[in-house]
């Protein structure tokens, strides 16, 4: 099994690039933010729970997004690997993680981060907050409030994946194709 951590600020690309290599390597693709936004329009209890905290740009608690991380990768039980995007986002979701793959003698094979500035990815929210409909595109308020919880609880994964020698920074500025071509040269030497 090969399983991916798509690492990067908001608005970095992770999607984008999920949606062509989910494809090129046969890999689930979990996106947390995908399956919130899911919950949230079938208002489910989880979405209702995790609305406020999307709308406001904040992190989600812990608790519940583990839950239901591991629900979804239970269900696809036959998967050849994951593609994880948008999780984890703290340093707990990241040992959960770990240790739920270690009950199934799996383990995160990867960390591949998309690395961009800052002032050229709040532009690009705030531009696809035009067409997403998503309201935590549409306020540069609630854009900032995203990049400083990045800051102080995910920026610190990028030690922890250094630590277990999984992580592998990518330039992410540059044409979508480009950028697969930069993900695939580090997945294939995996
Ligand atoms: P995304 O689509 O990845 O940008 O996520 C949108 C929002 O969903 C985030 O701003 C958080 O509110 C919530 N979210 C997604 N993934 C996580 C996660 N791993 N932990 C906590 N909150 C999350």
């Amino acid at each position: 099994m090969i399983n991916i951590v798509l690492f990067g600020k908001p608005g970095a690309g992770k999607g984008t690039q999920a949606e062509f290599l989910k494809g090129k390597y046969n890999l689930t693709h979990l996106s947390t933010g995908d399956i919130f936004r899911f919950n949230i329009k079938n208002e489910t209890e989880l979405g209702k729970l995790a609305k406020t905290y999307m709308d406001n740009g904040d992190l989600v608690p812990d608790e519940v997004t583990i839950k239901m991380l591991q629900s979804e990768v239970d269900k696809n039980q036959d998967s050849a690997g994951f593609l994880f995007d948008g999780f984890p986002r703290t340093i707990a979701q990241a040992q959960a993680l770990d240790a739920f793959l270690a009950t199934k003698n799996e383990k995160i094979t990867a960390t591949i981060a998309l690395e961009a500035d800052d002032e050229i990815l709040v532009a690009r929210l705030l531009e696809r907050g035009k067409t997403s409909g998503r309201v935590d595109d549409q306020d540069e308020e609630k854009i900032r409030n995203r990049y400083q919880e990045y800051n102080e609880k995910t920026a610190p994964l990028m030690e922890y994946y250094t630590g277990q020698n999984k992580f592998y920074p990518v330039n992410g500025i540059g044409s979508i194709a480009d950028i697969t071509e930069r993900l695939s040269t580090v997945i294939e030497t995996l």
